[in-house]
Protein backbone atom coordinates (compact mmCIF):
# COMPACT_ATOMS: atom_id res chain seq x y z
CA UNK A 1 0.00 0.00 0.00
CA UNK A 2 2.76 2.51 0.89
CA UNK A 3 4.99 1.04 -2.09
CA UNK A 4 2.01 1.89 -4.50
CA UNK A 5 1.26 5.12 -2.64
CA UNK A 6 4.80 6.87 -3.05
CA UNK A 7 4.94 5.77 -6.76
CA UNK A 8 1.46 7.46 -7.39
CA UNK A 9 3.07 10.41 -5.75
CA UNK A 10 5.93 10.71 -7.50
CA UNK A 11 3.97 9.92 -10.92
CA UNK A 12 1.89 13.08 -10.10
CA UNK A 13 5.12 14.92 -9.48
CA UNK A 14 6.46 13.96 -13.02
CA UNK A 15 3.17 14.80 -14.64
CA UNK A 16 3.30 18.07 -12.83
CA UNK A 17 7.28 18.79 -14.01
CA UNK A 18 6.56 17.75 -17.64
CA UNK A 19 3.46 16.93 -20.41
CA UNK A 20 3.30 13.41 -20.71
CA UNK A 21 1.42 13.77 -23.71
CA UNK A 22 3.90 14.57 -27.18
CA UNK A 23 1.98 17.05 -28.56
CA UNK A 24 3.37 16.22 -32.08
CA UNK A 25 0.77 13.86 -34.66
CA UNK A 26 -0.33 10.42 -33.54
CA UNK A 27 -0.29 7.16 -35.82
CA UNK A 28 -3.85 6.01 -35.01
CA UNK A 29 -5.07 7.67 -37.62
CA UNK A 30 -3.80 5.38 -39.82
CA UNK A 31 -6.39 2.59 -40.84
CA UNK A 32 -6.19 -0.23 -38.18
CA UNK A 33 -8.41 -3.36 -39.61
CA UNK A 34 -11.30 -3.76 -36.87
CA UNK A 35 -10.74 -7.11 -36.56
CA UNK A 36 -9.23 -10.50 -35.22
CA UNK A 37 -6.86 -12.68 -35.90
CA UNK A 38 -8.52 -15.98 -37.21
CA UNK A 39 -10.03 -17.87 -34.78
CA UNK A 40 -8.71 -21.41 -34.58
CA UNK A 41 -6.63 -23.43 -31.77
CA UNK A 42 -5.04 -26.80 -31.51
CA UNK A 43 -4.27 -29.04 -28.76
CA UNK A 44 -3.28 -32.74 -28.77
CA UNK A 45 -5.01 -35.41 -26.79
CA UNK A 46 -2.50 -38.26 -26.95
CA UNK A 47 -1.41 -38.26 -30.68
CA UNK A 48 -4.84 -36.90 -31.90
CA UNK A 49 -4.78 -33.19 -33.06
CA UNK A 50 -8.13 -31.16 -32.46
CA UNK A 51 -8.56 -27.77 -34.09
CA UNK A 52 -10.94 -25.60 -32.15
CA UNK A 53 -12.51 -23.72 -34.78
CA UNK A 54 -14.53 -20.94 -34.43
CA UNK A 55 -17.90 -19.85 -35.89
CA UNK A 56 -18.18 -16.53 -34.66
CA UNK A 57 -21.05 -15.52 -31.88
CA UNK A 58 -24.52 -14.36 -31.68
CA UNK A 59 -25.21 -11.53 -29.39
CA UNK A 60 -29.06 -10.80 -28.59
CA UNK A 61 -31.59 -9.06 -26.04
CA UNK A 62 -33.46 -11.14 -24.29
CA UNK A 63 -37.02 -11.39 -22.34
CA UNK A 64 -38.66 -13.73 -19.71
CA UNK A 65 -38.89 -16.51 -22.44
CA UNK A 66 -35.45 -16.82 -22.89
CA UNK A 67 -35.16 -19.14 -19.78
CA UNK A 68 -38.85 -20.73 -19.18
CA UNK A 69 -38.02 -21.19 -15.65
CA UNK A 70 -36.05 -17.58 -14.61
CA UNK A 71 -37.14 -14.01 -15.00
CA UNK A 72 -34.98 -11.35 -17.06
CA UNK A 73 -34.26 -9.94 -14.18
CA UNK A 74 -32.41 -13.09 -12.55
CA UNK A 75 -30.80 -13.84 -16.11
CA UNK A 76 -29.10 -10.35 -15.90
CA UNK A 77 -27.80 -10.83 -12.45
CA UNK A 78 -26.08 -13.95 -12.75
CA UNK A 79 -24.25 -12.74 -16.41
CA UNK A 80 -23.44 -9.37 -13.93
CA UNK A 81 -21.54 -11.46 -11.15
CA UNK A 82 -19.95 -13.12 -14.17
CA UNK A 83 -18.67 -9.51 -15.18
CA UNK A 84 -20.96 -9.48 -18.57
CA UNK A 85 -23.26 -7.56 -19.41
CA UNK A 86 -26.58 -7.57 -18.16
CA UNK A 87 -28.92 -6.95 -20.93
CA UNK A 88 -27.34 -9.03 -23.97
CA UNK A 89 -26.65 -13.17 -24.26
CA UNK A 90 -24.03 -14.03 -26.04
CA UNK A 91 -23.99 -17.52 -27.25
CA UNK A 92 -20.42 -18.71 -29.05
CA UNK A 93 -20.12 -21.61 -31.88
CA UNK A 94 -17.05 -23.64 -32.04
CA UNK A 95 -16.94 -27.02 -34.09
CA UNK A 96 -13.94 -28.91 -34.25
CA UNK A 97 -11.72 -30.27 -37.16
CA UNK A 98 -9.79 -33.65 -35.60
CA UNK A 99 -7.10 -35.35 -37.11
CA UNK A 100 -6.75 -38.72 -35.57
CA UNK A 101 -3.73 -39.53 -37.95
CA UNK A 102 -5.92 -41.98 -39.86
CA UNK A 103 -8.56 -39.66 -40.83
CA UNK A 104 -9.52 -36.09 -40.96
CA UNK A 105 -12.32 -35.58 -38.99
CA UNK A 106 -15.07 -32.58 -38.92
CA UNK A 107 -17.13 -32.48 -35.61
CA UNK A 108 -20.51 -30.40 -36.21
CA UNK A 109 -20.15 -27.64 -38.72
CA UNK A 110 -21.76 -24.03 -37.63
CA UNK A 111 -24.01 -22.06 -38.77
CA UNK A 112 -23.17 -21.72 -42.69
CA UNK A 113 -22.61 -19.60 -45.33
CA UNK A 114 -25.83 -17.91 -45.23
CA UNK A 115 -25.61 -16.85 -41.73
CA UNK A 116 -22.81 -15.37 -42.08
CA UNK A 117 -24.24 -12.90 -44.90
CA UNK A 118 -27.43 -12.87 -42.98
CA UNK A 119 -24.81 -11.60 -39.46
CA UNK A 120 -23.08 -9.57 -41.16
CA UNK A 121 -19.91 -11.72 -40.36
CA UNK A 122 -20.85 -12.07 -36.79
CA UNK A 123 -21.24 -16.00 -37.44
CA UNK A 124 -21.21 -18.68 -40.02
CA UNK A 125 -17.19 -18.69 -40.20
CA UNK A 126 -16.31 -22.20 -39.82
CA UNK A 127 -15.77 -22.37 -43.41
CA UNK A 128 -13.27 -18.91 -43.43
CA UNK A 129 -11.59 -20.06 -39.95
CA UNK A 130 -11.03 -23.64 -40.84
CA UNK A 131 -9.35 -22.44 -44.22
CA UNK A 132 -6.96 -19.86 -42.02
CA UNK A 133 -6.33 -23.10 -40.18
CA UNK A 134 -4.86 -24.49 -43.35
CA UNK A 135 -7.61 -27.35 -43.78
CA UNK A 136 -8.76 -28.10 -47.29
CA UNK A 137 -12.68 -29.18 -47.20
CA UNK A 138 -12.09 -31.48 -49.95
CA UNK A 139 -9.16 -32.91 -47.75
CA UNK A 140 -12.57 -33.99 -44.74
CA UNK A 141 -12.98 -37.91 -44.65
CA UNK A 142 -15.58 -37.99 -41.76
CA UNK A 143 -18.08 -35.18 -40.90
CA UNK A 144 -19.92 -35.95 -37.39
CA UNK A 145 -22.54 -34.46 -36.13
CA UNK A 146 -23.83 -34.24 -32.54
CA UNK A 147 -27.77 -32.84 -32.91
CA UNK A 148 -29.56 -31.38 -35.55
CA UNK A 149 -29.86 -27.75 -34.40
CA UNK A 150 -28.88 -25.27 -37.23
CA UNK A 151 -26.20 -24.08 -35.67
CA UNK A 152 -24.66 -27.49 -36.15
CA UNK A 153 -25.97 -28.66 -39.48
CA UNK A 154 -26.26 -25.93 -41.43
CA UNK A 155 -22.21 -25.66 -42.89
CA UNK A 156 -22.80 -29.19 -44.00
CA UNK A 157 -23.96 -27.19 -46.78
CA UNK A 158 -22.40 -24.18 -49.43
CA UNK A 159 -24.33 -21.01 -49.99
CA UNK A 160 -25.20 -22.76 -53.20
CA UNK A 161 -26.83 -25.52 -51.25
CA UNK A 162 -24.18 -28.42 -52.38
CA UNK A 163 -22.01 -30.24 -49.87
CA UNK A 164 -19.49 -28.83 -48.17
CA UNK A 165 -17.49 -31.43 -47.70
CA UNK A 166 -17.86 -33.42 -51.22
CA UNK A 167 -15.50 -36.25 -50.53
CA UNK A 168 -16.36 -36.82 -46.58
CA UNK A 169 -19.04 -39.52 -44.97
CA UNK A 170 -21.54 -38.13 -43.04
CA UNK A 171 -22.38 -39.28 -39.67
CA UNK A 172 -25.66 -38.56 -37.88
CA UNK A 173 -26.76 -40.14 -34.26
CA UNK A 174 -29.16 -42.66 -35.41
CA UNK A 175 -32.12 -41.41 -32.60
CA UNK A 176 -31.67 -37.88 -33.79
CA UNK A 177 -32.04 -39.24 -37.78
CA UNK A 178 -35.25 -41.27 -37.34
CA UNK A 179 -36.77 -38.25 -35.30
CA UNK A 180 -36.52 -35.38 -37.11
CA UNK A 181 -36.71 -38.05 -40.97
CA UNK A 182 -40.16 -39.17 -39.33
CA UNK A 183 -42.97 -37.51 -41.17
CA UNK A 184 -45.10 -38.42 -38.63
CA UNK A 185 -43.05 -36.37 -35.76
CA UNK A 186 -43.00 -33.83 -38.18
CA UNK A 187 -46.55 -33.05 -39.12
CA UNK A 188 -47.46 -33.26 -35.02
CA UNK A 189 -44.81 -30.72 -34.72
CA UNK A 190 -45.42 -26.93 -32.99
CA UNK A 191 -46.16 -24.39 -35.64
CA UNK A 192 -43.09 -22.00 -35.20
CA UNK A 193 -39.82 -22.74 -34.13
CA UNK A 194 -39.93 -26.39 -34.15
CA UNK A 195 -41.83 -26.71 -37.24
CA UNK A 196 -39.03 -24.24 -39.28
CA UNK A 197 -36.20 -26.78 -37.51
CA UNK A 198 -37.92 -30.19 -39.46
CA UNK A 199 -38.11 -27.80 -42.47
CA UNK A 200 -34.48 -27.32 -41.97
CA UNK A 201 -33.08 -30.20 -41.96
CA UNK A 202 -35.43 -31.96 -44.89
CA UNK A 203 -33.56 -29.13 -46.37
CA UNK A 204 -30.14 -30.03 -45.49
CA UNK A 205 -30.65 -33.91 -45.96
CA UNK A 206 -32.72 -34.25 -48.19
CA UNK A 207 -32.06 -31.67 -50.84
CA UNK A 208 -28.67 -30.82 -50.17
CA UNK A 209 -27.23 -34.68 -49.51
CA UNK A 210 -29.69 -36.53 -51.26
CA UNK A 211 -29.98 -38.75 -47.73
CA UNK A 212 -26.52 -39.70 -48.18
CA UNK A 213 -25.58 -40.47 -44.30
CA UNK A 214 -24.17 -42.83 -42.07
CA UNK A 215 -26.50 -43.50 -38.80
CA UNK A 216 -24.64 -44.15 -35.65
CA UNK A 217 -25.25 -45.64 -32.45
CA UNK A 218 -24.06 -44.71 -29.23
CA UNK A 219 -21.39 -46.90 -26.79
CA UNK A 220 -19.50 -46.97 -30.14
CA UNK A 221 -16.75 -45.83 -31.61
CA UNK A 222 -17.46 -43.17 -34.67
CA UNK A 223 -13.99 -42.53 -35.38
CA UNK A 224 -10.23 -43.78 -34.72
CA UNK A 225 -10.92 -42.42 -30.84
CA UNK A 226 -14.05 -40.55 -30.22
CA UNK A 227 -16.81 -42.63 -28.75
CA UNK A 228 -19.87 -41.29 -29.08
CA UNK A 229 -22.12 -41.05 -25.72
CA UNK A 230 -26.50 -40.36 -25.14
CA UNK A 231 -26.65 -37.35 -23.58
CA UNK A 232 -30.04 -36.83 -24.69
CA UNK A 233 -32.52 -34.22 -23.80
CA UNK A 234 -31.33 -30.75 -25.37
CA UNK A 235 -32.80 -33.01 -28.94
CA UNK A 236 -33.88 -36.84 -29.19
CA UNK A 237 -30.89 -37.67 -29.94
CA UNK A 238 -28.24 -35.18 -28.92
CA UNK A 239 -24.77 -36.89 -28.67
CA UNK A 240 -21.43 -36.40 -26.93
CA UNK A 241 -18.28 -37.62 -26.97
CA UNK A 242 -15.19 -39.22 -24.91
CA UNK A 243 -12.33 -38.39 -27.44
CA UNK A 244 -9.19 -40.59 -26.42
CA UNK A 245 -5.71 -41.41 -27.24
CA UNK A 246 -3.10 -42.52 -25.14
CA UNK A 247 -2.98 -40.91 -21.48
CA UNK A 248 -5.25 -38.50 -23.45
CA UNK A 249 -8.92 -37.90 -22.64
CA UNK A 250 -11.44 -35.13 -23.42
CA UNK A 251 -15.35 -35.28 -23.21
CA UNK A 252 -16.94 -33.39 -26.04
CA UNK A 253 -20.13 -32.45 -24.49
CA UNK A 254 -21.88 -30.62 -27.18
CA UNK A 255 -25.00 -28.72 -26.07
CA UNK A 256 -25.01 -30.46 -22.46
CA UNK A 257 -24.86 -26.40 -21.71
CA UNK A 258 -25.13 -23.61 -23.68
CA UNK A 259 -22.60 -20.74 -22.67
CA UNK A 260 -21.91 -21.64 -19.04
CA UNK A 261 -22.68 -18.09 -18.12
CA UNK A 262 -25.34 -18.28 -16.87
CA UNK A 263 -26.15 -22.52 -17.62
CA UNK A 264 -23.76 -24.18 -16.03
CA UNK A 265 -23.41 -21.72 -12.86
CA UNK A 266 -27.61 -22.69 -12.84
CA UNK A 267 -27.98 -26.14 -14.21
CA UNK A 268 -31.43 -25.82 -13.52
CA UNK A 269 -32.71 -23.15 -15.65
CA UNK A 270 -34.25 -24.31 -18.88
CA UNK A 271 -33.43 -22.60 -21.92
CA UNK A 272 -36.57 -22.93 -24.38
CA UNK A 273 -34.16 -24.45 -26.87
CA UNK A 274 -33.74 -27.86 -24.91
CA UNK A 275 -36.44 -29.64 -26.10
CA UNK A 276 -37.42 -31.98 -23.67
CA UNK A 277 -35.74 -29.52 -20.37
CA UNK A 278 -36.89 -31.91 -17.79
CA UNK A 279 -34.54 -34.94 -19.21
CA UNK A 280 -31.78 -32.11 -20.41
CA UNK A 281 -31.56 -30.98 -16.53
CA UNK A 282 -30.69 -34.48 -15.40
CA UNK A 283 -28.43 -35.00 -18.30
CA UNK A 284 -26.56 -32.03 -17.50
CA UNK A 285 -26.09 -32.84 -13.32
CA UNK A 286 -25.54 -36.15 -14.59
CA UNK A 287 -22.45 -35.43 -16.91
CA UNK A 288 -21.30 -32.20 -14.63
CA UNK A 289 -20.65 -34.27 -11.73
CA UNK A 290 -19.71 -37.00 -13.99
CA UNK A 291 -16.91 -35.04 -14.94
CA UNK A 292 -16.11 -33.29 -11.67
CA UNK A 293 -15.47 -36.72 -10.29
CA UNK A 294 -13.27 -37.66 -12.85
CA UNK A 295 -11.43 -34.65 -13.09
CA UNK A 296 -11.95 -35.22 -16.97
CA UNK A 297 -11.39 -31.84 -19.08
CA UNK A 298 -14.44 -30.92 -21.32
CA UNK A 299 -14.64 -28.99 -24.81
CA UNK A 300 -17.86 -26.82 -25.24
CA UNK A 301 -19.18 -25.85 -28.54
CA UNK A 302 -21.33 -23.13 -27.02
CA UNK A 303 -17.98 -22.78 -24.52
CA UNK A 304 -16.26 -18.48 -24.75
CA UNK A 305 -13.93 -19.44 -27.36
CA UNK A 306 -11.40 -21.97 -27.56
CA UNK A 307 -13.77 -23.82 -24.93
CA UNK A 308 -11.50 -25.98 -23.34
CA UNK A 309 -11.32 -26.15 -19.52
CA UNK A 310 -11.98 -28.41 -16.51
CA UNK A 311 -15.68 -28.14 -14.31
CA UNK A 312 -15.62 -27.64 -10.63
CA UNK A 313 -18.90 -28.06 -8.36
CA UNK A 314 -19.90 -24.45 -7.58
CA UNK A 315 -22.70 -24.05 -4.64
CA UNK A 316 -25.95 -25.91 -7.01
CA UNK A 317 -23.92 -25.19 -9.82
CA UNK A 318 -20.62 -25.77 -11.58
CA UNK A 319 -17.80 -23.34 -12.42
CA UNK A 320 -15.68 -23.61 -15.55
CA UNK A 321 -12.09 -23.72 -15.34
CA UNK A 322 -10.59 -22.70 -18.96
CA UNK A 323 -7.74 -24.34 -20.10
CA UNK A 324 -4.61 -22.28 -20.22
CA UNK A 325 -3.88 -20.62 -23.94
CA UNK A 326 -1.21 -22.75 -24.96
CA UNK A 327 1.19 -21.03 -27.45
CA UNK A 328 2.58 -23.77 -28.92
CA UNK A 329 1.70 -26.95 -29.37
ZN1 LIG B 1 -25.97 -25.54 -30.41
Amino acid sequence: MKLSRRHALAGAAAAAAAPLLSSGPGHAAAPVPDKQAPSFYRYKVGDIQVTVVSDGRNTFAFDDKFIVNAKKEEVSAALQQAFLPGDVMTIYFAPLVINTGGKLVVLDTGNGPLAKANSKGANGLFADNMAAAGFDPKAVDMVVISHFHGDHVNGLLTAEGTPAFPNAEVLVPAVEWKFWMDDGEMSRAPAGRMQGLFKNNRNIFEAGLQKKVTPYEWGKEVAPGLLAVDTVGHTPGHTSYVLSSGAGKVFIQSDVTNNPNPFASHPGWHAFFDQDADMAEKTRRRVYDMVVAEKLQLQGFHYPFPGLGNIVKDGDGYRVIPAPWNPAI
